[in-house]
């Protein structure tokens, strides 16, 4: 990894997200720090310069195709593409309550539409390697389809978004949205979803299904192009999203995404990892 290495981090103005590119730009990386907000993005990448580090700032809100848009030409004209794609925007405000259904539309649209379309977006631009590029997605052990806790109660639908080979797009969009439908009709009580963060949590396993189906889609691209993509939680972090309330600090919560982005070998694909561990979907 060098300075001609590209990094692109989403929601880099503040919490994980501007850890992580200050931990990638510590390494020598060029960091492209992105906000919607031009203002406080430019404020957070000037903090960074200051200390020496090359992070540049362009502004990129995932929910607005314009904004993608740009973002995907700047980048193409600027860097010739991208090497390293940490996907950290997200929104969880539900903070101190047990469980919500209230912003499911927003959380899915944001947390999971929004990645998903910079992962779209992104791939044509990433640039081929030996050692491959790298697309980190910041998600959530809230998500996981198989835990012990919280996870959704059809047996059947667990089984079908477990099953790889057979995994599709339509069934991760047929989820949400029957998801979104039940959360405006009333029925979700009995619709058998998570009971923690309900919104929150489905957004969350919508794009860790997204990850290793991705993972399975770009498996065949022949060497010197390959992509490797993976997603991790990054625990429980003192950050906004938390109302500050978490037990660890951003530094390790963005550690195992950075050292997933940089991680040295034959990459792995389509995981999911917490303290730079794989655990379990
Ligand atoms: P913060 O709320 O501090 O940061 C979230 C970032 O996402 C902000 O930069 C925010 O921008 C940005 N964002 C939100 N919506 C958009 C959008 N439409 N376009 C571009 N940027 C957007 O939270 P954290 O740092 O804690 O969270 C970062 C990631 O980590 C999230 O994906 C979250 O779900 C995940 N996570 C966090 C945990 C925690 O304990 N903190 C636990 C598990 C996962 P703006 O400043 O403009 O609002």
């Amino acid at each position: 990894w060098s300075s001609e290495t590209i990094a692109v981090v989403t929601g880099g103005n503040r919490g994980i997200g501007f850890e992580i590119t200050r931990q990638l730009a510590a390494h020598g990386l060029t960091v492209i720090l992105t906000s919607r907000d031009s203002i406080v993005g430019l404020e957070a990448a000037k903090v960074l310069q200051e200390v020496g580090l090359k992070v540049f700032f362009h502004q990129l809100d995932i929910l607005d195709t314009s904004s993608i848009k740009a973002f995907m030409e700047w980048v193409r004209e600027t860097y010739s593409g991208l090497d390293i794609l940490v996907n950290n925007a997200g929104i969880n405000f539900n903070v101190g309550l047990e469980n919500s259904v209230e912003f499911a539309e927003q959380f899915i649209n944001t947390n999971y539409f929004g990645t998903k379309s910079m992962i779209e977006a992104m791939i044509p631009l990433m640039k081929p390697s030996t050692s491959g590029a790298r697309i980190v997605n910041v998600s959530s052990r809230l998500g996981r389809l198989n835990g012990r806790r919280n996870r959704i109660g059809s047996v059947n639908l667990r089984k079908q978004l477990s099953d790889m080979d057979a995994l599709t797009e339509e069934l991760i969009e047929n989820t949400v949205t029957t998801f979104m439908e039940q959360t405006k009709d009333g029925s979700w009580t009995s619709g058998g979803w998570p009971q923690t963060f309900t919104d929150y949590s489905v957004s969350k396993l919508a794009i860790n299904c997204y990850t290793r189906l991705m993972a399975r889609k770009l498996s065949d691209w022949p060497e010197g192009h390959k992509i490797y993509i993976n997603c991790y939680c990054p625990g429980w972090v003192k950050t906004a999203l938390t109302g500050w309330a978490g037990n660890i600090s951003v530094e390790d919560g963005a550690d195992t995404g950075v050292w997933l982005a940089l991680l040295p070998g034959p990459p792995t694909s389509g995981k999911f990892f917490a303290e730079r561990r794989e655990i379990n979907f």
